[in-house]
């Protein structure tokens, strides 16, 4: 199954990794994996929904802790939001709500970014992780989008696994906030959606169907993988630790235990 693969998308945290205070620590086997990758010279990225660190830092903490990515093999859905943007809405202005990080590397990317609504017209709305957020900021968000701007989000899930149980992500309830007074639901870029899915076809440069997308979350990276009709596998390592297997429609292909489990499958 895994042998005829011709792409692999990688999950990062509960996956590949899992974080700690000090930093990222590779999970048993996942060096091993790339490296298997690697030599059957076939291409692969990672996705991680965190909207708040550049791929190269994120490229840089990998590194850190063993694993070798380049930077263009790491994605966000930031990275997804400026293709679908690219794609649809050229030369548009774009508010951004998210870390002054992320508006800055959109625009170092091209993007006309605002970090507020006031007084203009913009072709859509983005919002990224955020760490406050302005009422007033998010009405002139909610206008714009029933005025007709683009709605994207880069996650739109209530939770994400943490060390002492649920967070709740801030970027989801500002999207929620924003939908609530606008009436629209927002265009998810980042996992699983097709935007994010397209991101990593093109890097890939391989077809969804023939692309190995293998994650710890049933609702994010296994829900990814059956959008295209990629092959997926989910590993018990992370957030679906401890739950019975899914199975039927909506299952992923292959369940293990670990990432290390992939090596003497890859072919
Ligand atoms: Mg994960």
């Amino acid at each position: 199954m895994l042998a005829e693969a011709r792409g692999f998308m990688f999950d990062l945290d509960g996956t590949l990794v899992q974080r700690s205070r000090d930093g990222l620590i590779a999970l048993p086997g996942a060096a091993e994996v790339i490296a298997a990758v690697r030599r059957s010279g076939r291409p692969l990225v990672v996705f991680t929904n965190a909207s708040h660190v550049a791929p190269a830092e994120i490229a840089r903490e990998l590194a850190q802790a063993g694993l070798e990515l380049r930077d263009d093999e790491v994605i966000t859905p930031v990275c997804s939001a400026m293709r679908y943007l690219a794609g649809r809405l050229p030369d548009r202005a774009v508010v951004v709500l998210g870390s002054e990080d992320t508006r800055r590397r959109m625009a170092d990317a091209g993007v006309v970014v605002l970090a507020d609504a006031d007084g203009a017209d913009p072709g859509a709305v983005f919002v990224a992780h955020v760490d406050e957020a302005v009422l007033a900021v998010l009405e002139r968000a909610a206008r714009a989008v029933q005025r007709g701007a683009a709605f994207l989000t880069a996650n739109y899930a209530a939770a994400y696994a943490g060390r002492d149980g649920p967070i709740f992500s801030r970027g989801a309830m500002v999207t929620a906030a924003i939908a609530k007074a606008a009436g629209r639901r927002p265009t998810v870029v980042g996992k699983p959606s097709r935007a994010a899915l397209r991101e990593v076809t093109s890097r890939l440069g391989v077809a969804a169907a023939s692309i190995a997308v293998i994650g710890d979350d049933i609702g994010m990276d296994i829900a990814l993988g059956r959008i295209g009709g990629s092959t997926t596998v989910l590993v018990r390592s992370g957030i679906s630790a401890g739950t019975p297997d899914p199975g039927g429609r909506k299952g992923p292909d292959l369940v293990i235990d670990g990432i290390s489990d992939l090596i003497s499958m890859l072919g």
